[in-house]
């Protein structure tokens, strides 16, 4: 029987987008976390929803063949890279075969999966963290919190950030424990320090954002000076205020306490200027392969009009713009596209137009509008491409669909929606954004399939 309480012993047969196992009980599919696909677990069912379980494990009975150790505590790194333990192929082949199974289960097609572009080297790739402080036996610790709890897990190496990061978070607590300033803690919520942010661009220069619950702050003074004189490459101090529980890591405030005001990096020749508020990818050498392959898919051409749809802070519109006779960038976030006409400023592209709207309102409204759209751009966030986007796509039939996805479940379903109304699937090309994450970032190149269009 399976019900609450009841325990089960089975092999993990695949993982969560949370990177959770997935495991049956019975006829119930069960989540647990803390294990890796291939591992025999014994667990505990611990609540029951309508399609699905929660178990707790219980052990680890026979530990998958693809684990690998590693020289640091792999725990350390929260849960922000539950597939750590898994060796990187087969993190790699995992990711694929979620391409794959997605697209079979979901839209009934079978399709070429190009192999999966990892990374050569998939640690040290993140360019922004947020590490909260904390105390542990009396001694100030920077770590990420243990799955679910409040409790930092003490980390001196963070290998999923550049080394620089690491000297400064060292230099935080040292100067916490001369100055004997109190962490923020959440249970009595007392202290001053809550997190430290860190931004580092691929020159190694960083901007590190302290966030505090208070304003006034004098002993920031000394740490801005331990700062620029002991980790060379800090190149912007900024404080951040935030007096709230909860919620987001950084307030609204920010106040600039150092050097330059903005980060600059770059995702291929592209300039971008980073305030400690931007949205910016967080793996910026795999951004630009992923960038490189949709640009090679959409092919654009002088006689091309784009719409890119979904356009974030503008960095595809602008890649393909430099090819393209205009492109349009649809988002809704207002701050990402007064980001998006800034950089098209200082990257000198003239022929792009940003619209601050709906993509379901926005791009029916532009294709009435008359300009002819004849290729299209689709970076959805996880729940895929609202239906009406699909609807005026059919209408209108662009020739050429270049679709980006966090999420290949959506993928499948919007994909099969557009073969339905008479496109095929051209290229397939997974790309892996977040190596030890189980997320899967995925492009597929769609055309309008000529023999049924007049
Ligand atoms: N293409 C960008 C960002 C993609 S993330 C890049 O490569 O960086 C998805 C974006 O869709 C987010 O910026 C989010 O704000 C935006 N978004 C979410 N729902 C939307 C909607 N209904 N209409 C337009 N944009 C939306």
């Amino acid at each position: 029987m399976t019900e609450i309480g009841s325990k089960f012993i089975e092999e993990v047969i695949d993982l969560t987008h949370d990177g959770d196992g997935v495991v049956r009980a019975g006829d119930l599919t069960v989540f647990v976390a803390g294990c890796l696909i291939g591992d025999k677990i014994e667990f505990e069912i611990v609540e029951i929803k309508k399609n699905y379980g929660i178990g707790r494990l219980l052990s680890i009975l026979e530990p998958s063949s693809k684990r690998v150790s590693y020289a640091f505590d792999t725990k350390s790194l929260g849960g922000g890279a539950p597939l750590i333990d898994l060796d990187y192929k087969a993190q790699l082949n995992w990711k694929w075969e979620k391409v794959k199974k997605d697209f079979e289960r979901i839209a009934g097609l079978k399709l070429e999966i190009r192999p999966i572009i990892g990374m050569g080297y998939p640690f040290r790739y993140r360019n922004h963290t947020q590490v909260p402080v904390g105390i542990n036996n009396g001694e100030v610790v920077t770590g990420y919190y243990k799955k679910g709890t409040n409790i930092i897990v003490p980390m001196t190496e963070d290998y999923l950030q550049p080394e620089l990061g690491d000297r400064i978070l060292s230099v935080v607590r040292s100067w916490m424990g001369d100055q004997s300033l109190e962490p923020y803690d959440r249970f009595s919520k007392t202290g001053k320090i809550k997190h430290i942010g860190i931004r580092i661009n691929q020159n190694n220069e960083a901007m590190v954002i302290i966030v505090t619950t208070f304003d006034k702050l004098p002993e920031l003074h000394s740490l801005v000076h331990k700062l620029i004189t002991e980790t060379p490459g800090v190149v912007s101090i900024y404080q951040n205020i935030n007096p709230d529980d909860g919620g987001t890591t950084y307030g609204r405030q920010y106040r600039h306490l150092f050097g330059q005001e903005k980060l600059i990096d770059y995702i291929g020749d592209l300039r971008f200027e980073i305030s400690p508020n931007s949205f910016f990818q967080v793996n910026t050498s795999q951004v630009s392969i992923l960038y490189d392959t949709a640009i090679k898919f959409l092919e654009p051409g002088s006689l091309d009009t784009i719409c890119d749809i979904y356009s974030g802070i503008g960095t595809i519109s602008l890649y393909a713009a430099r090819f393209a006779r205009k492109v349009y960038g649809i988002e809704s976030i207002r701050a990402a596209v007064e980001n998006a006409k800034n950089n098209a400023k200082i990257n000198g592209i003239q022929n792009t137009e940003f619209i601050a709207d709906r993509a379901e309102l926005a791009f029916p409204d532009l294709l009435r509008a008359g300009d002819a759209i004849n290729k299209v751009i689709l970076d959805p966030p996880r729940k895929g491409c609202d239906k009406k986007v699909i609807d005026a796509l059919l209408l209108h039939k662009p020739e050429t669909i270049v679709y980006v996805s966090c999420n290949p479940s959506t993928l499948a379903r919007d994909t099969k929606l557009l073969i339905d109304g008479g496109y095929e699937v051209k290229a397939v090309q997974p790309v892996d954004m977040f190596p030890h994450s189980a997320h899967v970032e995925c492009i597929v190149l769609i055309k309008r399939a000529e023999s049924r269009v007049k």
